[in-house]
C-alpha cells in the first residue's frame, strides 16, 4: 500500500513514527516488543529504561547517568518483514513537551497508545493536539485489554469525541478482563488468540470465513460469542470502514485492541504501520520543499543531546534525513555556517546498541557526534542550500534567575548554561541590565533536572532563585524600530542564547501596551530555530 510508486524501494519501506501516550500507559512495554519481534532484542526485559512509570527526579537522573539507554531510547531502527521502522521516542513528562514537539518534527506518523480502562488521559490529548497540528497520521492501539477495560463502543466514542477524529476499528475484542480470549482481526477475518501463560509467544490466529463459520463455536465460548456477533453487527453499521486515505490524512485513525505485556495485537499494529502509515514525506524547506526521493542527500538536526561521555564534551545531533541515499564519509554543507563537514563517524541506532551508520536513506535517523557545530533546526545537504522549517523554540512559561555557588566560577556557568541552552534543554536569557543570568523552561522539574546536571557535568554548584520577571518575548521587527524600543526599554531587555533580543517582564500588562506604544515592534511567543 503506498501513494508514491515511484519512490526508490529502499525509501518506500521505510517508516519513521513515534509514540503519544500518557504515562503508564504501556509505550515502554508497546516498544519492548517492537524490539523483540523486530529481532532487535532475544527477550523482552532488556530495554528497562524507565520500567515501572512514576516520573519522578531520579528516574530522569538515572537515566541521565545511563547515558547510553536513554540515547539508544532516543531513535531505534529495526526491520519486520520487508520494512525498515524507525522508532523516535518522545518524553513522557509534560515539563519536557518543547522537546516532544520538536520530536514529531521528526517523524511521519504517531502511535497512540491508550489504557482501555482509562481512555484519552490528558497527556494524550495533548501530544494528540501537536500531531493534528502537523496533520500527522496516528495509528491507535488500546492498550491492556487483558485487564478489566471499558466497552469497546464506549472507548472509540471516547476518542471521535475528544480528539475528533474518525475512529476505524481495524480488530474487535471478544470478552472482557479475565474474559477476553482475544481480537477478531476484521481486516484479515482472523481470530487472534491470547496466550496467557507465555508473554512473549506471538498468537494463535485462526483463519475464520465470515461470522458463520463454525470455528466461532469451537475457539469461543457461547456466551462471549453472541455479544460478540451483536458487537460486529452495531459496529458494522455505526462505525466508517478503514480508508487508507483519510487514514494518511489524519482524519481517519484505525484502532487495535492489544495486550503489549502479552505480546498480543502488536505485530498486527506493526503490520498495520507498514500498510497504512505513510512512507517518508516531503519536508518544507526554505526556499523549496525536499522530496525523499532527491538525489542530493539532505536532513536537519531535530535534537541535541549533550555530554554523553563527561569525558569528552561530545554531542551528539540527531538528523531526520529528508532526501537521498547518504553513506558514511560523505562530505555535507552545513548550510547555516556555508562549512563543509564530514560525516565520518555517523551513529545509527539499532536497538540496544550504537552502531556506526555505513548508510542511511530518507525517513532514518542518524546520530552525528561533534563539538557544538551542530544546533536544533541546522540543515546538511549535498545540494542547493535549503533551510528546513517548522522547528519552532516556545517562549519559556517559568524564569528563574541562577548564580554559581561560587561567585568566581561564573564565567564557567555561563559556558554550561549556553551549552544547555543549544541542546534546547533551557532557554537562557542574558538581561542588559544588571549581572547574572535568566534561565526558562517550560516545567518545573527541569530546573532540577539542569541544576542536577551542570553539578554533576561541570562540578558547579548552582542555586536558583526567583527571578523579576515571569515572561520572555522575542522581539522582532524593523532594525530601527527595534533599537528604539530597546533604548526606552532598557531594564526590561535582554538576549538569548543566539544573540536575539528578548522582552522581559512580569505583566501581561506590559505585553499588551508594547503593542499599543510600538506598532512597528512584535513580541513573540515562538521563535524558528535555525
Ligand atoms: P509507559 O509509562 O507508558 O512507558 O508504561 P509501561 O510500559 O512502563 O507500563 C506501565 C505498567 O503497565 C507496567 O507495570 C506494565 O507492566 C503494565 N502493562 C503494560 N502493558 C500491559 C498490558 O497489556 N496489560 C497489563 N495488565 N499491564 C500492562
Amino acid at each position: 500500500m503506498t501513494n508514491r510508486p515511484d519512490l526508490p524501494a529502499e525509501i518506500a519501506r521505510r517508516r519513521t513514527f513515534a509514540i503519544i501516550s500518557h504515562p503508564d500507559a504501556g509505550k515502554t512495554t508497546l516498544t519492548e516488543k517492537f524490539l523483540l519481534f523486530g529481532g532487535a532484542i532475544q527477550m523482552a526485559g532488556q530495554v528497562r529504561a524507565k520500567g515501572e512509570a512514576r516520573r519522578t527526579r531520579s528516574d530522569f537522573m538515572q537515566m541521565e547517568k545511563d547515558r547510553g539507554i536513554s540515547v539508544s531510547a532516543s531513535a531505534m531502527s529495526f526491520d519486520y518483514k520487508h520494512f525498515r521502522y524507525n522508532l523516535v521516542d518522545t518524553p513522557g513528562h509534560s515539563d519536557f513537551s518543547e522537546d516532544t514537539y520538536r520530536t514529531l518534527t521528526a517523524v511521519d506518523a504517531a502511535v497512540m497508545v491508550i489504557d482501555g480502562a482509562k481512555g484519552v488521559e490528558s497527556q494524550t490529548q495533548k501530544l494528540f493536539e501537536v500531531c493534528r497540528l502537523r496533520d500527522l497520521p496516528i495509528l491507535t492501539f488500546c492498550n491492556k485489554m487483558d485487564r478489566e477495560s471499558r466497552d469497546t463502543f464506549e472507548i472509540i466514542d471516547e476518542i471521535q469525541e475528544n480528539l475528533a477524529i474518525d475512529v476505524t476499528p481495524a480488530s474487535w475484542p471478544i470478552g472482557v478482563g479475565r474474559d477476553f480470549i482475544g481480537c477478531y482481526d476484521i481486516l484479515r477475518d482472523r481470530l487472534d488468540i491470547m496466550d496467557r501463560a507465555d508473554r512473549n509467544k506471538v498468537a494463535e490466529s485462526v483463519e475464520i470465513n465470515g461470522m458463520d463459520d463454525p470455528k466461532w463455536e469451537e475457539h469461543v465460548p457461547a456466551h462471549l460469542l453472541a455479544k460478540f456477533r451483536e458487537d460486529i453487527e452495531m459496529a458494522k453499521e455505526l462505525l466508517p470502514t478503514l480508508d487508507p486515505k483519510a487514514v494518511l490524512e489524519g482524519t481517519m485513525t484505525p484502532i487495535w485492541f492489544g495486550s503489549a505485556v502479552n505480546s498480543f495485537g502488536v505485530r498486527e499494529l506493526m503490520e498495520g504501520i507498514a500498510n497504512f502509515g505513510p512512507e517518508p514525506q516531503p519536508q518544507t524547506a526554505q526556499p523549496r520543499t525536499i522530496m525523499p526521493e532527491e538525489k542530493n542527500v539532505a536532513g536537519f538536526v531535530f535534537k541535541v543531546q549533550a555530554n554523553m561521555d563527561p569525558k569528552h564534551r561530545d554531542r551528539v545531533a540527531f538528523v531526520r534525513m529528508a532526501s537521498g541515499h547518504f553513506t558514511r564519509g560523505m562530505k555535507l554543507t552545513h548550510v547555516r555556517t556555508k562549512k563543509p563537514m564530514a560525516i565520518s563517524n555517523p551513529v545509527l541506532f539499532l536497538a540496544s546498541d550504537r552502531e556506526l551508520a555505513e548508510e542511511a536513506w530518507a525517513g532514518d535517523i542518524i546520530g552525528i557526534p561533534n563539538h557544538g557545530q551542530l544546533r536544533i533546526g541546522d540543515t546538511l545537504t549535498t545540494g542547493e542550500m535549503l533551510q528546513v522549517k517548522g522547528i519552532p523554540s516556545f517562549a519559556p512559561e517559568l524564569l528563574q534567575g541562577v548564580r554559581a555557588g561560587d561567585p568566581l566560577k561564573s564565567k564557567h556557568l555561563e559556558k554550561a548554561l549556553m551549552q544547555f541552552a543549544e541542546e534546547g534543554a533551557a532557554k537562557v536569557f542574558k538581561p542588559s541590565f544588571g549581572s547574572g543570568f535568566i534561565v526558562g523552561v517550560v516545567g518545573p522539574l527541569q530546573f532540577e533536572v539542569l541544576a542536577s546536571r551542570i553539578e554533576l557535568e561541570y562540578g558547579l554548584p548552582v542555586r536558583f532563585e526567583q527571578s523579576q520577571f515571569t515572561s520572555a518575548r522575542w522581539v522582532s521587527g524593523d532594525k530601527d524600530a527595534v533599537e528604539k524600543f530597546s533604548a526606552a526599554n532598557k531594564q526590561h531587555i535582554g538576549t538569548d542564547s543566539d544573540g536575539d533580543t528578548v522582552y522581559l517582564t512580569r505583566l501581561q500588562w506590559d505585553i499588551d501596551r508594547v503593542g499599543r506604544d510600538y506598532p512597528d515592534v512584535s513580541l513573540t511567543a515562538t521563535k524558528e530555530m535555525m
